[in-house]
């Protein structure tokens, strides 16, 4: 494994477990210096002092204490180099069956909680004058929408387009923003409804003929966060096995 992100500080939330705790797991492999930020308290306290990094509990639908906890782990680290914001929940629900309160839960973590963490970053990074990066896990659906999961799409496409705004407000510090958008990632994440039918029929849409990983996700937010990446911004990457290609 090579060592890219040596004495990087790097937030990662919704770290506990599935993309997030890979992500995590991979950035501290190189090197860098992990705070976790989760509402799962056992899992992630477990997950980062494993990583030697902090962990931070929180939940990120309350955007005050989204933002005190980004300050509480930023302020921890010394500073901030990469912000992965990963944290999400998903629900299958028709159309006609969303109600305000799920609108409005979906939009909370997805989409605002993101925004706030995206927030508290960038005024640390343009503080500091070193740049940085901005990863966060938007999804296929914000690109090809989604049978049931309407309210999930347009979380995940407010996600892209937050992306892209930041990307222009703040290069001129150097602050990279870059979406990626995974297609189907087996993690604990829609388990429950998951079948083995799905997961057969999931991987035939793949050119490559299988369903990603965290590992699959992990390497491209490592890559982006790298000297690498470093004339990337604004992008929305899909990591999809060629599913999508737009
Ligand atoms: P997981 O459910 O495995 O992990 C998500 C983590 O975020 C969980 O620990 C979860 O805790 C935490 N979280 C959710 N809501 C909150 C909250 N309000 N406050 C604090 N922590 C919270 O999901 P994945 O790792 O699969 O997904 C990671 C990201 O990738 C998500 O944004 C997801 O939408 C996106 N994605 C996933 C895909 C997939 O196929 N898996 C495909 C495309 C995108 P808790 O369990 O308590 O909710």
């Amino acid at each position: 494994m090579e060592r890219r992100f040596d004495g990087s500080r790097v937030v990662v939330t919704g770290g506990a477990r599935g993309i997030g705790a890979c992500i995590a797991a991979r950035f501290a492999a190189e090197g860098a210096q992990v705070a976790v930020l989760d509402r799962l308290a056992e899992a992630g306290s477990q997950c980062a002092s494993g990583l030697g990094g902090r962990f931070h509990a929180v939940d990120l639908a309350d955007p005050v204490a989204a933002r005190e906890a980004t300050e509480a782990a930023i302020e921890g680290l010394g500073g901030v180099d990469v912000l992965v914001a990963s944290a999400g929940i998903f629900r299958l629900v028709p159309l006609l069956d969303i109600t305000p309160e799920a609108w409005d839960e979906m939009l909370a973590v997805n989409a605002r909680a993101v925004l706030v963490s995206m927030q508290v970053a960038a005024r640390s990074m343009i503080a500091a004058g070193a740049g940085g990066s901005i990863i966060t896990i938007a999804s296929m659906a914000a690109k090809k929408g989604g049978a049931r999961e309407g309210h999930y799409a347009a979380s995940k496409a407010a996600v892209v387009a937050l992306t892209r705004a930041a990307a222009l407000e703040w290069g001129e510090h150097g602050v990279r923003v870059n979406a990626l958008c995974p297609g189907y990632i087996l993690t604990e994440m829609g388990a429950a409804t998951r079948t083995e039918e799905d997961v057969r029929r999931w991987s035939s849409w793949s050119p490559l003929g299988r369903t990603g990983t965290p590992e699959d996700v992990a390497g491209v937010a490592a890559f982006l966060a790298s000297p690498d990446g470093a004339y990337l911004t604004g992008q929305a990457i899909n990591i999809t096995g060629g599913m999508v290609m737009h």
